[in-house]
């Protein structure tokens, strides 16, 4: 049994953005240090909204309501903790859109990762020291686009943009990773690169992720464990060698089952032991 403490833990936790219509809904959850976990549902399941509470972006909305990172409180009761602009640097998140500049250079993207642990009068002068350069040069060699570094970003391919992004997300600094859809527009060869740089970055530095995804098989291959969420309800929190079609269908309807079909006897992939983490 792992008997570490968990770094994310999310108690009671409910969300409505209007009276009696629930987003999320009594989601309890824990996820240990350098964990991968998919996070599975259809759309409108609440899965952008959970991510969103655990990097204190959203508050939910209940008394009884906790996120903690690393045991520290970063919202209780439907407030943000005054810890909350130190817990936030433990906690990047990217997207389905990478949210970069696109007018400039990846290397000036990636540099503003640093940026919410800059002084002020750093910021407002847009100064970076040798060492943070030096750390985003080192972040765009990890993810395999140093020689793009001062290019412009709208000039790159989405898969580049978000391995960019991911650049920026370790240029942080942070301990965990939230990835909202980050392959849901890439094409196939893209999603694969971008999926290997994220299990990397969790096998080789032991970065805790939290990716939402919709496919299946990625999801099984992966990511060892699944949270899956129905109407803002956690309705399946296990191992993804244990994704069957009841489940799936529960999830998404009877159309949804064509990505499970065929695959099963590829399973399982990882060691059990990548479950409770590095
Ligand atoms: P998912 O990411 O799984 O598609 P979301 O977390 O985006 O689901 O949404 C869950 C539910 O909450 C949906 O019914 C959505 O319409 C609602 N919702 C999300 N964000 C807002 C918001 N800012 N205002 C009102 N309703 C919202
Ligand atoms: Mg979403």
């Amino acid at each position: 049994m792992n008997t570490s403490k968990p770094i994310i833990s999310v108690r009671a936790g409910s969300k409505c953005f209007q009276p009696g219509i629930y987003a999320l809904n009594n989601v309890n959850l824990e996820i240990a240090r350098g964990e991968c976990v998919a996070l599975l549902g259809a759309s409108g399941s609440g899965k952008s909204t959970l991510l969103r509470t655990l990097c204190g972006l959203e508050t939910f909305s209940n008394r009884e309501s906790e996120v903690l990172i690393q045991s520290k409180i970063l919202q209780r009761g439907g407030r943000l903790s005054r810890q909350v602009r130190e817990l936030r640097h433990l906690t990047a998140i990217i997207f389905q859109q990478f949210n970069l500049v696109g007018r400039k250079s990846l290397l000036d993207n990636v540099l503003a990762g640093a940026l919410p642990r800059m002084p002020l009068w750093r910021l407002v002068l847009g100064r970076f020291t040798h060492l943070e350069r030096k750390q985003a040069l080192q972040a765009l060699e990890t993810v395999g686009l140093i020689d793009y570094h001062a290019q412009r970003a709208s000039t790159l391919s989405g898969g580049q943009q978000q391995r960019a992004a991911i650049a920026r997300a370790l240029v942080q600094g942070s301990d965990i990773l939230l990835a909202d859809e980050p392959v849901a527009s890439l094409d196939p060869e893209s999603t694969e690169r971008v999926m290997t740089q994220l299990l990397r970055m969790n096998r080789e530095y032991g970065l805790t992720l939290v990716i939402s995804l919709h496919d299946i098989d990625l999801v099984r291959r992966y990511c060892p464990r699944v949270v899956a969420l129905k109407n803002g309800h956690l309705v399946y929190d296990g191992p993804s060698s244990q994704l069957n079609e009841g489940l799936l269908v529960n999830l998404y309807g009877p159309q949804a089952t064509a990505s499970l079909h065929g695959r099963s006897e590829e399973l399982p992939i990882f060691p059990q032991t990548a479950i409770h983490g590095v």
